[in-house]
């Protein structure tokens, strides 16, 4: 079965790629700045394939698409198809951030984050649903936000592109749930990549103090949730919110 993540060379997404690679999925990396990264990625995962006692070889390609435009993301799923074959599994996991006060937000801002975050899943859904469709089978994982559940100062772009993938989730959940597709989110409290490392240490340290688990996440957490839902196991489970937050949030 074929996986394609959004985002993958780097931070959650590389961790979701390696981890579905270890279930046994091929893996279609999509990336858009991070060509090099992509590329080792793949590397990485066809030698799992190939190490000793692995079932069988693990297809990898990687395809170079900024999904926040329709035209590429519908060129990404052709040429995914072309090379691959049908997309079983797809996981919409790139995103950005442009945070600033609302009185400060300039609409490119906001624009920019609803295009990134929450438009490119309603593109990539679109491409993918009607061969889930046809299969009777796929599993839709939306990476979400905790900020999407709960809001943040400072990022109510962020905020608002998280909570929609949230809506959008929950309704193509109902839509298709009766095809054998489930569409889950998950929705990460602080995980450390590159989106947060930015943050201060004071900033970081007053992040774990709300953190009952006592840490920041690691990209691997968020993974090992993600090889839940892409998995046969959880065909059960359709429309769900998982936060991958330490108790963050509990709600
Ligand atoms: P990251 O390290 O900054 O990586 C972001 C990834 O998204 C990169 O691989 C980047 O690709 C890709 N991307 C961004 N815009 C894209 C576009 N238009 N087209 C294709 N790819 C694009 O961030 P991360 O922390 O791993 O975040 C991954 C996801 O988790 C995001 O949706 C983020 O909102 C969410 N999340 C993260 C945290 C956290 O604490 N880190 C918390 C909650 C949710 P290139 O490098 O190839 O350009």
């Amino acid at each position: 079965m074929l996986a394609l993540i959004t985002g993958a060379a780097r931070g959650i997404g590389r961790a979701i790629a390696l981890e579905l690679a270890k279930s046994g999925f091929d893996i279609a990396v999509n990336y858009n700045s991070s060509e090099d990264a992509a590329e080792s990625l793949v590397n990485e995962i066809k030698a799992l394939g190939q190490a000793v006692g692995a079932r069988r070889e693990i297809a990898a390609a990687k395809f170079k698409a900024d999904v926040s435009s329709q035209e590429q993301a519908v060129k990404l799923f052709k040429d995914v198809k072309a090379e691959m074959g049908a997309v079983s599994v797809l996981v919409n996991n790139a995103g950005i951030t442009r945070d600033n006060l609302l009185m400060r937000m300039k609409f490119e801002e906001w624009q920019e984050v609803i295009n990134a975050n929450l438009n490119s899943v309603y593109y990539c859904v679109k491409e993918a649903i009607r061969d889930m469709a046809k299969a009777r089978y796929g599993r839709i994982i939306n990476i979400a936000s905790v900020v999407g559940l709960i809001g943040n100062a400072g990022q109510a772009n962020y905020a608002a592109s998280k909570a929609g993938i949230i809506g959008f989730t929950k309704s193509i959940a109902r839509e298709y749930a009766s095809r054998g597709i489930t569409a889950n989110a998950i929705a990460p409290g602080f995980i450390a990549t590159k989106m947060t490392e930015v943050l201060k240490d004071e900033i970081k340290a007053g992040i774990e103090a709300q953190i009952p688990a006592g840490h920041i996440g690691k990209p691997e957490d968020v993974a090992n949730a993600v090889r839940f839902f892409a998995s046969e196991q959880s065909a059960y489970i359709t429309g769900q919110v998982l936060a991958v937050d330490g108790g963050m949030t509990m709600c």
